[in-house]
């Protein structure tokens, strides 16, 4: 029997990719639900070519536009936050690709979660919002959290057979973005243009800008604190713009153990949408003859203050992972915007984890309100000006 899949987020830079790699394992792969947050003209092209039971717009002013394409095609169809949630739970899933990017996508991820779907998680912000809630849900339901992030998926493929209480650090590695060696001075005049100019990986933008920052970086950090357990002190971060070392554990005894291969996400999504099973891959494997040499670096902490602000809000703990996240959300966007400056993103985010004050981050509705109220908060900052 094939395994079944819905994709939340399937018009973005994974969703894309991943029907790309679905289509090559027709025989054992089938699609049954996607979702897309505002381009129905691309979900009802993917429709057309998957045949899905379900398709679904975040988006409920494009519902109805949604429905009359797909009734022709005998799609069913659906709009918002309920729609979303409908694929996620979707009767004849096996497995959820949570691919939408930001906030957004933690209802629905949770909604899979509920249903007891095995869940192939892409959308690291769920995580770094509700990391408890979310991973004692899992354990509750005897759900599996697969991670697509390429880092976690190389830790998860170095600890298949180790003890956790072995390790005795993890080390993340980040290819440094576009302003690895770039002054100071430099990043305070770049445009989006410039962030966005990711030298290994093709992704979507806000992923991109917060490459360029290193949040990015911050926000796996807490990712794979919550997914394998790790207390921070022990998660470290290294440059390595090769980007192919994909992470690394060292064991207590001193032995590194570390996972290559293409900077390609179809890697990692494949890793776990066939795990625990390892399938024939349909892309090119890596030269390491002819590839780059291979070179590491630490993150310099005064161009990257991101990457601080991530463990400063892991250790405040509670709440404070969510409005961190909420207001690199918000400075991205203002960002790309032109509405703020690349050197702002920080200083707003720092600003915005000062003035809160954490709460436990066991419900839904706790999360969802540091959420609401960090956005408030970074829209006034940015609105008076971050200097002032
Ligand atoms: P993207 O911007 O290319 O795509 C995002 C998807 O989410 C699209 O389908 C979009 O329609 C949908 N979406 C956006 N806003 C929405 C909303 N409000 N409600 C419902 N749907 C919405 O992003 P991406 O690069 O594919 O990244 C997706 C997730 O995967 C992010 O969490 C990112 O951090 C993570 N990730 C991406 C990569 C990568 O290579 N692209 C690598 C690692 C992790
Ligand atoms: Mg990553």
């Amino acid at each position: 029997m094939r395994k079944r899949i819905a994709i939340l987020g399937s018009t973005g830079s994974i969703g894309v990719q991943a029907l790309d790699l679905i289509s090559r394992f027709e025989d054992r792969l089938e699609v049954v639900a996607l979702t897309a947050g505002t381009n129905v003209d691309l979900l009802v092209e993917q429709a057309q070519r998957v045949r899905p039971r379900l398709v679904c717009v975040a988006d409920p002013d494009r519902g109805q536009i949604l429905k009359a394409r797909c009734d022709p095609l005998g799609i069913e169809t659906a709009a918002g936050t309920e729609g979303l949630e409908r694929v996620a739970a979707h009767p004849e899933a096996d497995l959820v690709l949570s691919a939408i990017v930001g906030a957004a996508g933690l209802r629905p991820t949770l909604a899979a979660i509920r249903a007891r779907k095995t869940v192939a998680l892409a959308n690291k912000e769920s995580l770094v919002m509700a990391g408890e809630l979310m991973m004692r849900e899992a354990s509750q339901r005897n759900v599996s959290l697969l991670p697509v992030d390429s880092e976690h998926s190389a830790l998860h493929q170095c600890l298949r057979g180790e003890r956790r209480e072995e390790i005795r650090r993890v080390i993340l590695t980040a290819s440094g973005g576009p302003f690895r060696l770039s002054s100071q001075a430099e990043m305070e005049e770049a445009g989006p243009e410039e962030a966005l100019r990711h030298p290994t990986w093709e992704m979507g933008p806000k992923i991109t800008v917060d490459s360029a920052t290193l949040m990015n970086k911050g926000l796996e950090v807490i990712e794979a604190h919550w997914l394998f357990g790790i207390e921070p002190e022990r998660i470290e971060v290294l440059l390595h713009p090769q980007s192919l070392v994909h992470s690394l554990i060292e064991m207590r005894d001193g032995s590194l153990i570390c996972q290559l291969g293409p900077a390609d996400m179809r890697g990692p999504i494949q890793y776990a949408l066939t795990y625990p099973d390892r399938w024939e891959s349909p892309l090119p494997g890596l030269d390491l003859v002819a590839g780059p040499s291979l070179e590491f670096a630490p993150p310099d902490p005064a161009r990257f203050p991101c990457l601080r602000l991530a463990y400063t809000a892991l250790g405040k703990g509670g709440t404070a992972p969510a409005a961190l996240n909420a207001a690199n959300e918000v400075a991205v966007e203002a960002f790309l915007a032109r509405r703020t400056r690349f050197n702002e993103i920080p200083r707003v985010i720092g600003k915005v984890l000062e003035e809160h004050v954490p709460v436990l981050a066991d419900s839904l509705e706790a999360i969802l309100e540091a959420d609401r109220w960090s956005r408030r908060a970074a829209e006034r900052i940015l609105a008076r000006g971050v200097a002032a």
